[in-house]
């Protein structure tokens, strides 16, 4: 369902991805693993649209990934790393904003339906700059998963919550990620371990890794 073939990313002179290639099917849930400065955050720029690579290719469903396309859009979900701007709007207001962005039809039920899924019935009236950095991730995950896209690529989901808030955002991903094909980039081994079936490790541009957890577990 996606497939990067080769990708290369240069900021300047820095060769951020040195040609990275991995395929991933329908309804998996990968783990993108990887220390900081690894290429995580720039691979998944790439496969959303958001930035271009120097070299090589995304394809998805055997269409090259267009960032202008509002059918692309709608396919994935995205959930950036650190979900800087908007924290001014009210948590209804910010999915509004998206649902208008993705053109969504029935965008009332399907902002109630994300609502509902990601428990934040309670604060769809506060600012977003006021809320604890759980509900702030769990708004993050409602507007990724706005207009049910196949896709969802997940940036470091659990960066600087606490252990509560990280066990329940790794539940809640794991049941929004059910049906779905998920990419979920972390420096955190265990958080593969715990949400996802397969692992692509990568190091300074390159993958070092790519291997179901019970391969690399070992079967016992
Ligand atoms: P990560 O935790 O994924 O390493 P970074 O702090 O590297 O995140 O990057 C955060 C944002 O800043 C990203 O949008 C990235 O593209 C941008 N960025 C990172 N490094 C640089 C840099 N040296 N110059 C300009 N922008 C950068
Ligand atoms: P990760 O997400 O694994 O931490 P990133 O993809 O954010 O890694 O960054 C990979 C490397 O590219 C880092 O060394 C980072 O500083 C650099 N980088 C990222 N974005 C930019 C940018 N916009 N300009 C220059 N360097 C960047």
């Amino acid at each position: 369902m996606i497939e990067v073939k080769n990708l290369k990313k240069r900021y300047g002179n820095f060769e951020a991805l040195k040609g990275i290639s991995f395929s991933v099917e329908k309804g998996e849930i990968v783990g993108f693993l990887g220390p900081n400065g690894a290429g995580k955050t720039t691979t998944m720029q790439i496969i959303t649209g958001f930035i271009s690579p120097s070299a090589g290719e995304v394809v998805i469903d055997g269409k090259k990934v267009d960032g202008f396309d509002i059918k692309f859009k709608k396919k994935i979900g995205y959930l950036p790393e650190n979900n800087p701007i908007y924290n001014d709007l009210s948590v209804y207001d910010y999915l509004s904003f998206f649902a208008n962005l993705k053109n969504l039809k029935n965008k009332k039920d399907e902002i109630r339906r994300v609502i509902n899924l990601t428990k934040i019935e309670d604060v769809i009236n506060k600012k977003i700059d006021t809320l604890s950095k759980g509900y702030k991730q769990r708004v993050g995950l409602a507007q990724a998963i706005l207009g049910n896209p196949e896709i969802l690529i997940l940036d470091e989901p659990t960066t600087g919550l606490d252990p509560n808030q990280i066990i329940e955002i790794r539940n809640l991903i794991k049941e929004l990620g059910k049906k779905k094909t998920v990419i979920l980039s972390t420096h955190i081994m265990q958080e593969v371990e715990q949400t996802c079936e397969r692992v692509i490790i990568i190091n300074k541009g390159n993958i070092v890794a790519d291997d179901r957890l019970d391969n690399l577990k070992g079967k016992n």
